[in-house]
């Protein structure tokens, strides 16, 4: 998105590294002419509601047809696939925090293309035994990106806390997902976000369990609109559950 060739003079002031694999990027993105093949922007036909890529012809994917969501709308730049889950993973399992800083240009620009309004910023939290083991909540690392780069947003550090360590919700089914994290979030004793509407911003999205736990702790305390960005999304997964 917005790739912008640069002049041969300019190249070596803006040469860094690809997020992926490590390799000389001369442009102003964030991935290597070889990686960027593996990258897939969310841009086709997604859900209206939670943004996930849909193959069909619904406006809706199944899991918004049936799901209660306290969110009112989700983004997510990209596929979870590729150089981008690379660049996510080595983030959250190798040190790699400042690849945060970097993949938040993506939301800003996002953010900017499709004009998304919102008074507030803030992120997932982490719990106190997991934000000790990583050093740093990468969601964090995202949203302060973000609001430095937009330049025009303040962050809401204390909106959410973590209250209980669950078990990464990677691990678990779709169903057990929900259940791992109800009760695991709650209102920061000083958050004020009465009247507001909240940009909620992580790195990925996967059943979209966290993001709407974290929205409904967000509208129980008053915000009248909460948006979650993501980074990156899986695609539909939809599995018929008994209910
Ligand atoms: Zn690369
Ligand atoms: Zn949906």
């Amino acid at each position: 998105m917005g790739i912008r060739r640069l002049a041969p003079a300019e190249l070596l002031a803006h040469s860094h590294r690809c997020l992926a694999c490590g390799a000389d990027v001369f442009d102003d993105g964030y991935f290597c002419n070889a990686c960027q093949g593996s990258v897939t922007y969310n841009n086709g036909k997604t859900c209206k509601r939670c943004g996930v890529a849909l193959r069909g012809e619904e406006d809706f994917c199944g899991n918004c047809t049936f799901d209660k969501l306290w969110f009112d709308r989700a983004y997510s730049v990209f596929e979870y696939d590729g150089a981008v889950r690379k660049a996510i993973l080595d983030i959250k399992f190798n040190g790699c925090g400042t690849n945060a800083l970097y993949l938040a240009h993506y939301l800003a620009d996002y953010v900017q293309s499709k004009d998304i309004s919102f008074d507030t910023v803030t992120f997932v939290p982490m719990s106190k035994q997991a934000l000790k083991k990583r050093r740093y909540n990468q969601a964090r690392l995202l949203a302060e990106s973000f609001c430095d780069i937009l330049n025009k947003y303040d962050l809401l550090t204390e909106a959410i806390v973590k209250v209980k360590d669950t078990v990464p919700q990677e691990k678990l089914t779709r169903s057990d997902r929900k259940v791992n994290l109800t009760g695991s979030f709650a209102k920061h004793p000083d958050a004020d976000v009465r009247g507001k509407r909240v940009l909620l911003i992580d790195d990925i999205k996967t059943t979209g369990a966290t993001v709407n736990e974290c929205a409904k702790v967000l509208k129980k305390a008053g915000a009248i609109y909460v948006c979650a960005l993501t980074v990156a999304s899986r695609r539909e997964q939809f599995s018929y559950e008994v209910r």
